[in-house]
């Protein structure tokens, strides 16, 4: 369908990272811009503050160079997702609402993040996670073997909620393990990205 360009000839272009799905800034694009953007495959906006055509990075050199664009349900607002080149904010900042750019794993990352709390405050009386930091490296990737044996004696079972829970005990003990040697999921997705072929 064809882009609703608004009284000046404008229509919004809200930028997401391609691979974080992090909004990274907001910028306008009349369809001059559109056009450019679509041969060069980099992200030309119109600039109201300049009055012309703005390339994203023509100064800095942080490009914003284009995977796709889709228009949204009534064509007037485009999401355009891109590979960025730095920091897009000219702050500095990774986008423009000061937030980092980071791939995330959702509800994975957030217990990534409590369970680094865990180890940074291990004195935690209550905390299980912290106990097992306590106890050492030893004793987690003891406890990473046993669940792991129990997901394999459960997989050759059909018991479906046996599967799951074994399987989440194995992931659970498996990120205290990988936070125990300093690392975390971007760390393996790397690896595995690096295997791509
Ligand atoms: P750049 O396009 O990155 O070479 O930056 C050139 C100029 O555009 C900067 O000095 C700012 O005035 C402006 N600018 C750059 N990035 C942004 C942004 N994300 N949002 C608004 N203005 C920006
Ligand atoms: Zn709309
Ligand atoms: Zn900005
Ligand atoms: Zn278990």
């Amino acid at each position: 369908m064809e882009i609703k360009y608004d009284e000046n000839g404008l229509v919004p272009a809200i930028i997401q990272d391609a691979k974080t799905k992090t909004v990274l800034m907001l910028g306008y694009m009349n369809e001059e811009a559109y056009l450019k953007t679509n041969t060069t495959k980099r992200v030309t906006f119109y600039s109201r503050s300049k009055q012309r055509l703005w390339t994203k990075g023509e100064e800095s050199g942080n490009f914003l160079n284009l995977v796709a664009i889709k228009n949204d349900c009534d064509n007037d607002s485009l999401l355009v997702t891109v590979n960025p080149v730095g920091p897009t904010c000219h702050t500095g900042t990774d986008n423009c609402w000061g937030e980092d750019n980071k791939q995330t794993f959702g509800f994975l990352t957030e217990l990534e993040q409590t369970i680094a709390d865990r180890k940074a405050n291990q004195d935690n009386d209550d905390s299980y996670v912290a106990s097992l930091f306590r106890k050492g490296i030893n004793k987690i990737a003891q406890k990473v073997g046993e669940e792991a044996v129990e997901v394999v004696i459960e997989a050759k079972d059909d018991n479906d909620d046996l599967f799951l829970n074994e399987s989440a005990d194995l992931l659970f003990h498996y990120l205290i393990l990988m936070k125990a040697k300093g690392f975390g999921l971007n760390d393996i997705e790397q690896v595995l990205l690096d295997r791509k072929k």
